[in-house]
Protein backbone atom coordinates (compact mmCIF):
# COMPACT_ATOMS: atom_id res chain seq x y z
CA UNK A 1 0.00 0.00 0.00
CA UNK A 2 1.53 3.26 -0.98
CA UNK A 3 0.92 6.50 -2.78
CA UNK A 4 3.67 7.76 -5.54
CA UNK A 5 3.47 11.27 -6.36
CA UNK A 6 4.81 12.03 -10.24
CA UNK A 7 6.80 14.54 -11.72
CA UNK A 8 3.28 16.39 -12.01
CA UNK A 9 2.70 16.02 -8.15
CA UNK A 10 -0.33 14.31 -9.29
CA UNK A 11 -0.82 11.05 -6.55
CA UNK A 12 -1.00 7.88 -7.84
CA UNK A 13 -2.50 5.24 -5.42
CA UNK A 14 -2.23 1.47 -5.82
CA UNK A 15 -5.09 -0.11 -6.59
CA UNK A 16 -5.46 -2.01 -3.23
CA UNK A 17 -5.62 1.48 -1.54
CA UNK A 18 -8.84 1.88 -3.06
CA UNK A 19 -8.14 5.68 -3.24
CA UNK A 20 -7.65 5.69 -7.25
CA UNK A 21 -10.34 7.58 -7.38
CA UNK A 22 -8.80 10.60 -5.73
CA UNK A 23 -6.19 11.26 -8.53
CA UNK A 24 -8.75 10.72 -11.18
CA UNK A 25 -10.83 13.41 -9.48
CA UNK A 26 -7.65 15.78 -9.96
CA UNK A 27 -6.99 14.98 -13.28
CA UNK A 28 -10.20 15.74 -13.99
CA UNK A 29 -10.06 19.23 -12.17
CA UNK A 30 -7.40 19.71 -14.56
CA UNK A 31 -8.85 18.52 -17.23
CA UNK A 32 -11.99 20.91 -17.16
CA UNK A 33 -9.36 23.86 -16.32
CA UNK A 34 -7.15 22.66 -19.85
CA UNK A 35 -10.54 22.69 -21.87
CA UNK A 36 -11.22 26.46 -20.99
CA UNK A 37 -7.58 27.16 -21.11
CA UNK A 38 -7.54 26.17 -24.86
CA UNK A 39 -5.81 22.63 -24.55
CA UNK A 40 -7.58 20.40 -26.57
CA UNK A 41 -6.39 19.56 -29.89
CA UNK A 42 -8.09 17.62 -32.57
CA UNK A 43 -6.61 15.51 -34.96
CA UNK A 44 -8.25 14.37 -38.11
CA UNK A 45 -7.84 10.85 -39.79
CA UNK A 46 -8.76 10.02 -43.29
CA UNK A 47 -11.80 7.89 -44.57
CA UNK A 48 -10.80 6.93 -47.96
CA UNK A 49 -13.29 5.29 -50.79
CA UNK A 50 -12.44 1.47 -50.78
CA UNK A 51 -12.18 1.15 -54.74
CA UNK A 52 -10.36 4.32 -55.70
CA UNK A 53 -9.04 5.33 -52.47
CA UNK A 54 -10.07 9.17 -52.66
CA UNK A 55 -9.98 11.10 -49.74
CA UNK A 56 -13.76 11.28 -48.21
CA UNK A 57 -13.91 12.24 -45.08
CA UNK A 58 -12.17 12.66 -41.83
CA UNK A 59 -13.07 11.85 -38.13
CA UNK A 60 -12.07 14.20 -35.39
CA UNK A 61 -10.45 12.45 -32.63
CA UNK A 62 -9.60 14.47 -29.48
CA UNK A 63 -6.14 14.71 -27.69
CA UNK A 64 -5.07 16.61 -24.64
CA UNK A 65 -2.35 18.82 -24.97
CA UNK A 66 -1.28 19.21 -21.30
CA UNK A 67 1.78 21.06 -20.64
CA UNK A 68 3.95 18.64 -18.27
CA UNK A 69 2.56 15.21 -19.94
CA UNK A 70 2.25 16.13 -23.37
CA UNK A 71 0.11 14.94 -26.01
CA UNK A 72 -2.42 13.00 -24.32
CA UNK A 73 -4.71 10.15 -25.91
CA UNK A 74 -8.53 9.99 -25.52
CA UNK A 75 -8.07 6.47 -23.04
CA UNK A 76 -6.12 8.51 -20.86
CA UNK A 77 -8.78 11.37 -19.53
CA UNK A 78 -12.43 10.50 -21.39
CA UNK A 79 -13.19 7.48 -19.26
CA UNK A 80 -13.40 9.74 -16.36
CA UNK A 81 -14.66 12.64 -18.45
CA UNK A 82 -17.91 10.30 -19.31
CA UNK A 83 -18.74 9.30 -15.61
CA UNK A 84 -19.11 12.98 -15.06
CA UNK A 85 -20.25 16.44 -16.83
CA UNK A 86 -17.04 17.22 -18.11
CA UNK A 87 -17.88 15.14 -21.18
CA UNK A 88 -20.15 17.62 -21.61
CA UNK A 89 -18.48 21.06 -21.88
CA UNK A 90 -15.71 18.79 -23.75
CA UNK A 91 -18.05 17.68 -26.31
CA UNK A 92 -19.09 21.27 -26.90
CA UNK A 93 -15.94 22.36 -27.45
CA UNK A 94 -15.11 19.48 -29.80
CA UNK A 95 -18.16 20.26 -32.01
CA UNK A 96 -17.58 23.50 -32.28
CA UNK A 97 -13.85 23.05 -33.62
CA UNK A 98 -14.72 20.54 -36.14
CA UNK A 99 -17.43 21.85 -37.42
CA UNK A 100 -15.12 25.26 -37.62
CA UNK A 101 -12.83 23.09 -39.19
CA UNK A 102 -14.97 21.42 -41.61
CA UNK A 103 -16.28 24.73 -42.85
CA UNK A 104 -12.64 26.13 -43.65
CA UNK A 105 -12.23 22.89 -45.93
CA UNK A 106 -15.95 23.32 -47.13
CA UNK A 107 -14.54 27.16 -47.81
CA UNK A 108 -11.77 25.43 -49.98
CA UNK A 109 -13.47 23.99 -52.16
CA UNK A 110 -12.64 20.77 -50.04
CA UNK A 111 -16.27 19.41 -48.95
CA UNK A 112 -16.02 16.74 -47.28
CA UNK A 113 -18.16 15.46 -43.99
CA UNK A 114 -16.04 15.32 -40.93
CA UNK A 115 -16.92 12.90 -38.29
CA UNK A 116 -17.62 13.53 -34.21
CA UNK A 117 -17.81 10.89 -31.64
CA UNK A 118 -21.06 11.74 -29.06
CA UNK A 119 -20.92 9.87 -25.85
CA UNK A 120 -24.36 9.29 -24.58
CA UNK A 121 -24.62 11.68 -21.74
CA UNK A 122 -24.43 14.37 -24.68
CA UNK A 123 -27.02 12.99 -26.46
CA UNK A 124 -29.20 12.63 -23.40
CA UNK A 125 -29.55 16.48 -23.25
CA UNK A 126 -32.32 18.17 -24.76
CA UNK A 127 -30.42 20.41 -26.01
CA UNK A 128 -28.10 18.42 -27.84
CA UNK A 129 -29.52 18.69 -31.18
CA UNK A 130 -30.38 22.95 -31.03
CA UNK A 131 -27.04 23.02 -29.80
CA UNK A 132 -25.07 21.08 -33.09
CA UNK A 133 -27.89 23.18 -35.70
CA UNK A 134 -26.68 26.26 -34.20
CA UNK A 135 -22.83 25.74 -34.31
CA UNK A 136 -23.72 24.77 -37.86
CA UNK A 137 -26.12 27.84 -38.70
CA UNK A 138 -22.87 29.88 -37.01
CA UNK A 139 -20.52 28.61 -39.53
CA UNK A 140 -22.72 27.87 -42.58
CA UNK A 141 -21.73 24.78 -42.94
CA UNK A 142 -24.13 22.19 -44.63
CA UNK A 143 -25.68 19.68 -42.57
CA UNK A 144 -24.57 16.87 -44.57
CA UNK A 145 -20.76 17.86 -44.28
CA UNK A 146 -21.25 16.51 -40.43
CA UNK A 147 -21.34 12.82 -39.29
CA UNK A 148 -21.79 11.79 -35.86
CA UNK A 149 -20.54 8.71 -34.57
CA UNK A 150 -22.36 6.81 -31.93
CA UNK A 151 -21.17 3.51 -30.17
CA UNK A 152 -23.90 0.76 -29.79
CA UNK A 153 -24.16 0.79 -25.80
CA UNK A 154 -25.10 4.12 -26.45
CA UNK A 155 -27.90 3.53 -28.18
CA UNK A 156 -28.91 0.64 -26.28
CA UNK A 157 -28.85 2.09 -22.87
CA UNK A 158 -32.32 4.30 -23.41
CA UNK A 159 -33.12 2.52 -27.23
CA UNK A 160 -36.45 4.54 -27.79
CA UNK A 161 -34.97 8.13 -26.63
CA UNK A 162 -32.02 6.97 -28.52
CA UNK A 163 -33.93 6.41 -31.96
CA UNK A 164 -35.91 9.56 -31.19
CA UNK A 165 -32.98 11.70 -30.72
CA UNK A 166 -31.13 10.28 -33.82
CA UNK A 167 -34.06 10.85 -36.31
CA UNK A 168 -34.33 14.43 -35.06
CA UNK A 169 -30.47 14.69 -35.99
CA UNK A 170 -31.26 12.65 -39.26
CA UNK A 171 -33.90 14.77 -40.06
CA UNK A 172 -32.25 18.11 -40.24
CA UNK A 173 -29.83 16.51 -42.65
CA UNK A 174 -26.47 15.62 -40.17
CA UNK A 175 -25.54 11.94 -41.12
CA UNK A 176 -25.35 8.68 -38.07
CA UNK A 177 -23.06 5.89 -38.08
CA UNK A 178 -23.06 3.61 -35.47
CA UNK A 179 -19.52 3.17 -34.18
CA UNK A 180 -17.52 0.23 -33.20
CA UNK A 181 -20.26 -2.30 -34.27
CA UNK A 182 -20.26 -5.70 -33.52
CA UNK A 183 -18.51 -5.00 -29.74
CA UNK A 184 -21.87 -3.99 -27.93
CA UNK A 185 -24.86 -5.50 -27.17
CA UNK A 186 -27.16 -4.28 -30.06
CA UNK A 187 -29.93 -6.74 -31.23
CA UNK A 188 -29.89 -7.47 -34.74
CA UNK A 189 -34.07 -7.14 -34.74
CA UNK A 190 -33.71 -3.29 -33.36
CA UNK A 191 -31.38 -2.39 -36.63
CA UNK A 192 -34.12 -2.08 -39.41
CA UNK A 193 -35.95 0.38 -36.66
CA UNK A 194 -32.63 2.96 -35.83
CA UNK A 195 -32.89 5.80 -37.84
CA UNK A 196 -29.00 6.03 -39.12
CA UNK A 197 -26.70 6.03 -42.46
CA UNK A 198 -23.69 4.11 -42.01
CA UNK A 199 -21.94 1.19 -39.77
CA UNK A 200 -18.48 0.71 -38.80
CA UNK A 201 -17.13 -2.24 -38.38
CA UNK A 202 -14.69 -2.27 -34.82
CA UNK A 203 -11.26 -2.45 -35.66
CA UNK A 204 -11.18 -5.75 -33.44
CA UNK A 205 -12.40 -7.92 -36.70
CA UNK A 206 -10.52 -6.09 -38.84
CA UNK A 207 -7.37 -6.54 -37.05
CA UNK A 208 -8.03 -10.39 -36.98
CA UNK A 209 -9.37 -10.97 -40.01
CA UNK A 210 -6.75 -12.47 -41.71
CA UNK A 211 -5.81 -14.84 -38.84
CA UNK A 212 -9.42 -15.84 -37.57
CA UNK A 213 -12.22 -17.17 -39.67
CA UNK A 214 -14.58 -16.35 -37.37
CA UNK A 215 -13.83 -12.88 -37.57
CA UNK A 216 -13.71 -12.62 -41.03
CA UNK A 217 -17.46 -14.35 -41.52
CA UNK A 218 -18.61 -11.51 -39.10
CA UNK A 219 -17.06 -8.74 -41.38
CA UNK A 220 -18.71 -10.58 -44.25
CA UNK A 221 -22.25 -10.89 -42.40
CA UNK A 222 -22.04 -7.50 -41.15
CA UNK A 223 -21.74 -6.19 -44.99
CA UNK A 224 -24.42 -8.29 -45.98
CA UNK A 225 -26.58 -6.55 -43.23
CA UNK A 226 -25.87 -2.91 -44.17
CA UNK A 227 -26.80 -3.70 -47.92
CA UNK A 228 -29.74 -4.93 -46.99
CA UNK A 229 -30.53 -1.72 -44.85
CA UNK A 230 -28.97 0.37 -47.69
CA UNK A 231 -26.32 1.70 -45.03
CA UNK A 232 -22.87 2.48 -45.76
CA UNK A 233 -20.29 0.60 -44.22
CA UNK A 234 -16.91 1.75 -43.02
CA UNK A 235 -14.09 -0.68 -41.45
CA UNK A 236 -11.58 0.99 -39.07
CA UNK A 237 -8.12 -0.49 -38.39
CA UNK A 238 -7.00 -0.93 -41.64
CA UNK A 239 -3.11 -1.75 -40.95
CA UNK A 240 -2.27 -3.24 -44.72
CA UNK A 241 -2.43 -3.53 -47.85
CA UNK A 242 -3.99 -7.13 -48.31
CA UNK A 243 -6.74 -5.86 -45.68
CA UNK A 244 -7.84 -2.86 -47.34
CA UNK A 245 -8.31 -5.07 -50.98
CA UNK A 246 -9.83 -7.80 -49.11
CA UNK A 247 -12.12 -5.66 -47.73
CA UNK A 248 -12.56 -3.63 -50.53
CA UNK A 249 -13.38 -7.06 -52.44
CA UNK A 250 -15.72 -7.99 -50.12
CA UNK A 251 -18.11 -4.69 -50.47
CA UNK A 252 -17.21 -2.00 -47.48
CA UNK A 253 -17.73 1.41 -48.87
CA UNK A 254 -15.02 3.03 -46.60
CA UNK A 255 -11.51 2.01 -45.28
CA UNK A 256 -10.13 4.03 -41.77
CA UNK A 257 -6.75 3.01 -40.76
CA UNK A 258 -2.88 3.39 -40.26
CA UNK A 259 -2.72 1.80 -43.91
CA UNK A 260 -4.41 4.95 -45.09
CA UNK A 261 -3.51 7.57 -42.97
CA UNK A 262 -2.90 8.37 -38.92
CA UNK A 263 -4.67 10.84 -36.99
CA UNK A 264 -2.89 14.01 -37.78
CA UNK A 265 -3.52 17.92 -37.49
CA UNK A 266 -6.10 19.40 -40.12
CA UNK A 267 -3.23 21.12 -41.94
CA UNK A 268 -1.61 17.92 -42.53
CA UNK A 269 -4.68 16.31 -44.02
CA UNK A 270 -4.12 16.41 -48.06
CA UNK A 271 -6.02 15.78 -51.19
CA UNK A 272 -5.45 11.97 -51.62
CA UNK A 273 -4.13 12.18 -47.84
CA UNK A 274 -0.96 11.66 -47.70
CA UNK A 275 0.75 12.17 -44.93
CA UNK A 276 4.18 12.81 -43.92
CA UNK A 277 5.35 10.83 -41.71
CA UNK A 278 6.99 13.02 -39.78
CA UNK A 279 3.96 15.20 -38.88
CA UNK A 280 1.47 12.23 -38.18
CA UNK A 281 0.98 10.51 -34.74
CA UNK A 282 3.34 7.16 -34.65
P1 LIG B 1 -13.02 5.37 -32.34
O1 LIG B 1 -14.05 6.42 -32.59
O2 LIG B 1 -13.38 3.98 -32.71
O3 LIG B 1 -11.74 5.89 -33.13
C1 LIG B 1 -10.79 5.05 -33.72
C2 LIG B 1 -9.59 4.84 -32.84
O4 LIG B 1 -8.79 3.84 -33.46
C3 LIG B 1 -8.70 6.07 -32.71
O5 LIG B 1 -8.05 6.02 -31.45
C4 LIG B 1 -7.69 5.84 -33.81
O6 LIG B 1 -6.47 6.53 -33.62
C5 LIG B 1 -7.49 4.35 -33.73
N1 LIG B 1 -7.05 3.79 -35.00
C6 LIG B 1 -7.26 4.29 -36.24
N2 LIG B 1 -6.73 3.52 -37.18
C7 LIG B 1 -6.14 2.48 -36.54
C8 LIG B 1 -5.43 1.33 -37.00
O7 LIG B 1 -5.21 1.10 -38.20
N3 LIG B 1 -4.99 0.46 -36.06
C9 LIG B 1 -5.21 0.65 -34.74
N4 LIG B 1 -4.74 -0.25 -33.87
N5 LIG B 1 -5.90 1.73 -34.25
C10 LIG B 1 -6.37 2.63 -35.17
P2 LIG B 1 -8.08 7.25 -30.46
O8 LIG B 1 -7.87 8.52 -31.21
O9 LIG B 1 -7.16 6.90 -29.33
O10 LIG B 1 -9.57 7.27 -29.95
C11 LIG B 1 -10.05 6.23 -29.15
C12 LIG B 1 -11.53 6.38 -28.91
O11 LIG B 1 -11.79 7.56 -28.12
C13 LIG B 1 -12.34 6.60 -30.18
O12 LIG B 1 -12.58 5.39 -30.81
C14 LIG B 1 -13.60 7.23 -29.62
O13 LIG B 1 -14.48 6.24 -29.11
C15 LIG B 1 -13.07 8.03 -28.45
N6 LIG B 1 -12.99 9.46 -28.83
C16 LIG B 1 -12.01 10.11 -29.50
N7 LIG B 1 -12.31 11.42 -29.64
C17 LIG B 1 -13.52 11.61 -29.06
C18 LIG B 1 -14.38 12.75 -28.87
O14 LIG B 1 -14.12 13.85 -29.30
N8 LIG B 1 -15.55 12.53 -28.17
C19 LIG B 1 -15.91 11.30 -27.69
N9 LIG B 1 -17.07 11.18 -27.04
N10 LIG B 1 -15.13 10.21 -27.86
C20 LIG B 1 -13.95 10.36 -28.54
MG1 LIG C 1 -15.38 6.98 -33.82
MG1 LIG D 1 -14.69 3.53 -34.21
MG1 LIG E 1 -13.18 1.89 -32.17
Amino acid sequence: RCAKQDRTGVVRWTARTGLGRRADLRQLTELRAGIRAGHLRLHYQPLHRAGCRTLNGTEALVRWQHPQRGMLPPGVFLPDAERSDVILELTDWVLAEAIHQACAWHRAGRGMPVSVNLSAAYLAQDRAVPTILALLRLEGLPASLLTVEITETAVLARPDQAAARLAEIRAAGIRVAIDDFGTGYTSLGLLPELPIDELKIDQSFVLRMHDSKPHAVIIDSVIAIARALSLTVVAEGVEDEPTAAALADAGVDLLQGYHLGRPCPAENVHGRSWVSPGEAEQ
